[in-house]
């Protein structure tokens, strides 16, 4: 059995990597990036975080355990998307501010864009068909 097929039987089974191992490498990474760059903060703390953070990867990429670890990665993914879509949110909210406002709907929680007419308006909620007043 040659190194390639010993490294083939070794990794089979095991869960390898996705978006969160991704995600923990850059946590990693930049830790060890402001532990070099901002001596304000003392290093080993950061060091020490960022060994921790890199073990965690490993350990995630060897696991057999694969259905654990995808639903870890699902949260992780859903998480992402709600930060990635906060963002987004306060991006438009200033780029469209002469044209819309944005309002979350007091049913559903769903995040509204209305056009941007000053006064008290009675409106709809498209996704749950909640009757609200809003105040622009
Ligand atoms: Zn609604």
């Amino acid at each position: 059995m040659n190194f390639r097929e010993k490294l083939a039987r070794f990794f089979y089974g095991r869960y390898g990597s996705d978006q969160l191992n991704l995600f923990l490498m850059i946590l990693c990474m930049a830790l060890l990036f402001i532990a070099f760059f901002l001596p304000a903060v003392p290093s080993y703390i950061l060091r020490g975080a960022s060994t921790l953070i890199m073990i965690l990867a490993i350990l995630r990429i060897m696991s057999r355990n694969v259905d654990k670890r995808r639903r870890e990665n699902a949260v992780f993914m859903k998480i992402l998307f709600a930060v990635k879509s906060f963002f987004i949110r306060q991006f438009n909210r200033v780029r469209y501010i002469k044209t819309y406002r944005y309002r979350k709907c007091p049913g559903c929680k769903n995040h509204l864009r209305f056009p941007y007419k000053k006064g008290e308006h009675d409106v709809r909620c498209p996704r749950c068909g909640r009757d609200f007043h809003i105040k622009l």
